[in-house]
């Protein structure tokens, strides 16, 4: 996985770009945003979003987030930063430093999404994985389904299993290789669509969307 966050601004931007004009107008936008405030946003959207990984101590997982944020906006592959963990916390297992750098480098991808689409004023995206046979059953529910900023679900709710891991965006949980896709142009989606709503999923006609979204 090659991450060029702050040189191209990522492939859903660019997809975005390439869709329609107006794409490209806010692709613009983003190019000169990222100059500016942006990057302090993002620093603390990062903090907000830092989990705590479960097998460190707090204050490993936060050295391991710094590393990982720093790697990713320096361009870096999640390999090679998941080299550079190992490297610093030499108890830690080639496996598990794979692993998480590869979870916070997915999950500092989506909030970095998140912080252009707020500061752009675009409040949903649409929940996008790479479909393929190792996306889990949870997550192919999720595929293709408009989600609010303001609202993430818990696919394994809404799968119904019995081990849930909480309410989470795409891409901001292990082994988990999902993208949002910021909702730009309401003319770009087909409806009806699926809507995460109200704690469930429901087909919506484009006219029901607009009176919730
Ligand atoms: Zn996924």
């Amino acid at each position: 996985m090659v991450t060029h966050l702050f040189s191209d601004a990522g492939r859903t931007w660019r997809q975005a770009a390439r869709k329609n004009s107006r794409g490209r107008q806010l692709y613009e936008l983003l190019q000169t945003q990222m100059k500016g405030p942006m990057g302090s946003i993002v620093l603390a959207q990062i903090r907000s979003n830092a989990e705590i990984i479960r097998t460190l101590p707090l204050s490993i997982s936060e050295q391991v987030n710094a590393h990982v944020l720093q790697g990713t906006l320096a361009g870096l592959r999640a390999s090679v930063i998941a080299e550079q963990i190992k490297a610093f916390f030499p108890d830690v297992t080639k496996a598990k430093a794979g692993l998480i750098a590869r979870t916070e480098t997915s999950k500092t991808q989506t909030a970095l999404t998140q912080a252009r689409s707020e500061l752009l004023g675009l409040d949903w995206y649409i929940w996008r994985t790479s479909k393929d046979s190792r996306v889990r059953d949870s997550h192919k529910l999720m595929d293709g389904v408009l989600i609010k900023w303001a609202a993430p679900p818990s696919p394994e709710k809404l799968e119904g299993a019995d081990r849930t891991y909480g309410n989470y965006h795409a891409g901001c949980i292990f082994n988990c290789r999902c993208y949002p896709e910021p909702v730009i142009d309401l003319d770009l989606i087909q409806w009806p669509a699926l809507v995460y709503h109200g704690g469930s999923l429901r087909r919506m006609t484009r006219r029901q969307f607009e009176r919730i979204a």
